[in-house]
């Protein structure tokens, strides 16, 4: 129900705008607006195909990844980085807490999933929060707690975020145009570097999202 659900809004918006078009009741003036919203529902449903086929993609195992000693607190900064503007449009304050720290990691998969859940830590925020991250490492793994101030996710609902289309109501009112995939892609690529992914949460308070990572022969 919910791979239905997202595939079939932004297909029946690209179906429903063409249609008008097609049937002469769209001034000339306005074509390119409503071009200009089948162009960015199609790249929606582009953007989530891609997503699906990298999700099987690490179910399967199959890709050669690069594994290379990765430093986190990198991946992190890369990840707040390119979140900036986003952040300073909803007004959200991003700190880092730790010190540089190497594990044996898969940098591109490890940057996507770090990303991922920087992403919602801004998306589901509030005026003037926070998000903030900390490092910690032990000689057997390193620790990546990204904490927000944001709307909250309720107990019962905690679990299922890691499924693959699942958004909480609390999310769907924001209209902020996820498709419910990011966090399955969080747990994938966690689990494909032997980790965990877990949360805690307050509905009205925030979330912690805990990332486990063993640290791998290389780097010990
Ligand atoms: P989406 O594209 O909807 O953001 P995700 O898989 O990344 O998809 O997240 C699944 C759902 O988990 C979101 O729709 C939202 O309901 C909830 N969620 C994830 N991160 C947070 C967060 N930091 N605060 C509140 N809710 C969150």
């Amino acid at each position: 129900a919910n791979v239905s659900h997202e595939l079939k809004t932004p297909l029946t918006s690209i179906s429903g705008f063409a249609e008008i078009i097609q049937n002469g009741f769209v001034q000339e003036q306005d074509i390119p607006k409503f071009a200009g919203r089948i162009y960015k529902e199609a790249q929606r449903l582009l953007q989530l195909v891609e997503d699906v086929i990298q999700i099987s993609q690490l179910d399967e195992e199959k890709t050669p990844y690069i594994w290379e000693p990765v430093d986190i607190y990198q991946v992190c900064k890369n990840a707040f980085d390119s979140l900036k503007e986003k952040a300073q449009q909803m007004n959200v304050h991003l700190y880092i807490c730790g010190e540089s720290m190497k594990i044996e990691a898969v940098r591109t998969l490890l940057e996507e999933a770090v990303y991922n859940i920087c992403d919602n830590a801004i998306k589901y925020n509030r005026n003037d929060g926070n998000v903030s991250i900390f490092l910690t490492q032990t000689a057997q793994e390193a620790q990546i707690v990204v904490k927000d101030t944001g709307i909250g996710i309720p107990e019962e609902e905690q679990t299922r975020i890691f499924e693959r289309f699942y958004r909480t109501d609390l999310s769907r009112s924001r209209k902020t145009g996820g498709a419910g995939i990011g966090l399955a892609i969080v747990k994938a690529i966690v689990q494909a570097h032997q980790g965990t992914v877990t949360v805690t949460s307050k509905v009205g308070c925030g979330s912690r999202f805990t990332v486990t990572l063993p640290a791998g022969e290389e780097t010990r």
